[in-house]
């Protein structure tokens, strides 16, 4: 049996389910959300770090997280959902000249932005975080209304709210197929062999959107990459004042979690695909530069760890917006290791580029596909 719908996303996590929200705010009320999974969230949403920066390289990023922070501190009013959000701000650390230059250029661009980041000495860096071993640090990039926030509330405020406003959603549904004639969109196929026919179709499918953009033959060039998070059971001397740390050079970062430690280490070797399987290996290469940064996780106890999928560009930036190959196709996807704090403003922008035929709120004409044929391309350095 074959449907209709205005509007098809496909996708259930923060992209998809923020963008049918806003499009039903809108009172764009024929949506269907089509998510393969037997619940919402499963993917790069379910599994991510929880946390919200405004320290970016790129301006288009620091108007993303001021928009999407404030709307998340909105929540509780605006979504009828309450989210913990603890602003313990980020803290940077850098080892090197190289990084050290760029962020002192980032901190000028922010302050433009109206993000006041202050560049740390290691005295103060030992104030803001003792627990943490700075001997070869040489100075630091600290935001106080950076912090942490719980995903899922995020996630399940939009799913009620969205649902509430008529949107259809759907799990275990899976699309398998597209059709494209004369250069339009015209129909998604399921994996039960039916199809709901569209003339707007939205690709959020975080790490798995190359392949499902490939089904209307677009080249996206977003690639699956697994990172993994450790959590400690709770740790003496570590509280909720504790900042969100990054030791930039290595992509290895802390903050606090549940009374213990969450952390996570990227491995810049890590091959593309969609095993989420804890790598033994780089387990203990994480762990121990883990436990050099901050010695007193050397007695911890580890209380759960997990892999997830990042879902990357060739330039660290998501692609959003229409998708200039097929008409009605749009991209919302390849956040890079940063999307879940984008997903608010994220969906908001894409209804506007839906309904109103462009994105008004942010100019995202730097984060649309063309910029791979032009070669405009300013990619994202603060990339963790
Ligand atoms: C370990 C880790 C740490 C991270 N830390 C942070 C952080 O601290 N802060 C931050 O802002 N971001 C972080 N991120 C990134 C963030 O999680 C992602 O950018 C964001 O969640 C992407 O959301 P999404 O909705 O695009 O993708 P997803 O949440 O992956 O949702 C895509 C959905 O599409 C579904 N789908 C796929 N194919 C199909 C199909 N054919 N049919 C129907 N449904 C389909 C999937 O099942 C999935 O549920 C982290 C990510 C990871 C993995």
């Amino acid at each position: 049996m074959n449907r209709t719908a205005d509007v098809v996303i496909i996708g259930g996590g923060i992209m998809g389910m923020s963008i049918a929200y806003h499009l039903s705010a809108r009172g764009c009320s024929d949506v269907i959300l089509l998510e393969k999974d037997q619940q919402f969230g499963t993917g790069a949403t379910g599994t991510n770090a929880g946390g919200i920066r405004h320290q970016f390289s790129t301006k288009v990023n620091i108007e993303l997280s001021k928009r999407s922070i404030k709307m998340i501190e909105r929540f509780p009013e605006e979504m009828d959902q309450e989210v913990d959000i603890n602003f313990c701000g980020y803290l940077f650390l850098l080892d090197n000249d190289r990084d050290v230059a760029s962020f002192k250029e980032n901190i000028v661009l922010q302050h433009t932005c109206g993000i006041e980041t202050e560049l740390l000495d290691p005295t103060q860096i030992a104030r803001s975080a003792p627990q943490i071993q700075i001997e070869d640090i040489m100075c630091g990039a600290f935001y106080g209304r950076d912090g942490i926030t719980d995903p899922h509330s995020v996630l399940q405020g939009y799913t009620t709210r969205a649902r509430h406003l008529g949107a259809q959603l759907e799990t275990g549904t899976s699309v398998s197929e597209m059709k494209v004639k004369g250069g339009r969109i015209q129909a998604v196929g399921l994996q039960d062999g039916t199809w709901i026919e569209s003339p707007t179709v939205i690709i959020a499918g975080g790490p798995w959107s190359g392949g499902i953009a490939a089904l209307a033959g677009v080249d996206l060039p977003v690639q699956p990459v697994m990172r993994q998070i450790m959590v400690t059971r709770p740790i003496e001397g570590v509280g909720t004042d504790f900042p969100f740390v990054i030791d930039f050079s290595k992509s290895l970062y802390f903050h606090y979690e549940s009374g213990g430690v969450l952390t996570g280490m990227s491995n810049p070797d890590q091959s593309t695909g969609f095993d989420t399987r804890v790598d033994e290996e780089w387990r203990m290469t994480h762990f121990s530069h883990a436990v050099d940064r901050m010695p007193l996780l050397e007695f911890s106890e580890v209380l759960t760890e997990w892999g997830g999928l990042y879902e990357v560009t060739p330039d660290a930036q998501p692609i959003l917006g229409k998708l200039p190959q097929v008409d009605g196709l749009y991209s919302c996807t390849g956040f890079s290791g940063h999307g879940f704090m984008h997903g608010p403003i994220c969906g908001l922008l894409l209804a506007e580029e839906v309904l109103d035929g462009s994105a008004k709120t942010v100019d995202i004409d730097s984060l649309r596909w063309d910029r791979f044929e032009s070669g405009l391309i300013a990619g994202e350095y603060n990339v963790v």
